[in-house]
């Protein structure tokens, strides 16, 4: 299928389903200036083994080595904006085409592009919490105290090390993805934007899908059953989708 036909081929069957969930991944914030894990070249993994220092055993082995990897990098995540495949999302979910947004990423980014039914299975920055006494705190709190130079942040109450709530290599998944996983019983269709689809379970949940559009830059395991595949950029992926929707 050509370029053009693929995106009169996604926007047909966007019309037609009666539920349709979009699955993103780190590669759809890449053009907010987010690196993704595995893009060749720029991807984290170039850089780090996220295994090890993103894990759960890691952060609890020595938190302040691990807030010299990720303190700055996350705040940072916080300071981007919206691209236009964020903005995509949230238009189609206005428009009553999109019943919701299953994400990997942890940047708050389809939130702040107004989407509002939003599974954030891999957690978020917005908030952290003791490990000692369980109390929440913004994760600005965290923050400002480790700019600060406290490092590991800690409790404004207890003095306990502060975690941001965010899922870790290790970490068990909650509720958020039991939610997207039910969800995922009711989809016709499925978009996945900018996911290698290789981390697993949420690489599992296309399963589930009738129909399946994958827009991603490389390939993906799942490209041989997916309906249509759109190969390049998530923003002007989705943009063209939008154009073609215009038109049907
Ligand atoms: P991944 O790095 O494994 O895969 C990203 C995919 O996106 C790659 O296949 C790449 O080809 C593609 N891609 C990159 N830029 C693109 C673009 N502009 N348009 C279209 N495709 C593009 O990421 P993943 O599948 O999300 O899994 C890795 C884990 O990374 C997730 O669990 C997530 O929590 C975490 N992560 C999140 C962020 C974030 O919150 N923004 C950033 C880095 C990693």
């Amino acid at each position: 299928m050509d370029a053009k036909s693929s995106l009169r081929r996604a926007a047909e069957l966007i019309k037609v389903s009666r539920c349709t969930l979009a699955l993103t991944g780190a590669g759809i914030s890449t053009e907010s200036g987010i690196p993704d894990f595995r893009s060749p070249g720029t991807g984290l993994w170039n850089k780090m083994d996220p295994f090890k220092v993103a894990s759960a055993s890691a952060f609890l082995k020595d938190p302040a080595a691990f807030y010299r990897s990720f303190a700055e990098l996350w705040h940072g995540y916080r300071q981007a904006e919206p691209n236009d495949a964020h903005r995509a999302l949230a238009r189609l979910e206005q428009e009553g085409m999109l019943s919701g947004v299953i994400t990997q990423n942890i940047d708050g980014l389809h939130i702040k592009a107004g989407s509002r039914t939003v599974w954030e299975v891999h957690g978020n920055l917005r908030t952290c919490r003791c490990l000692s006494c369980g109390r929440s705190f913004s994760f600005e709190f965290l923050w400002e105290r480790y700019r600060g130079g406290e490092n590991p942040p800690r409790c404004g109450e207890c003095r306990g090390v502060l975690r941001p709530n965010v899922v870790l290599f290790g970490d068990p998944l909650g509720e958020e993805f039991y939610a997207a996983a039910r969800a995922m019983e009711r989809c016709q269709l499925l978009i996945t934007v900018g996911t290698s689809l290789t981390v697993y379970p949420v690489a599992s949940l296309p399963q589930r899908a009738e129909k399946l559009i994958v827009v991603n830059r490389e390939p993906t395991p799942y490209d041989g059953r997916a309906d249509v595949v759109i190969r390049g950029s998530a923003s002007q992926a989705l943009a063209g989708i939008m154009a073609a929707l215009e038109k049907i």
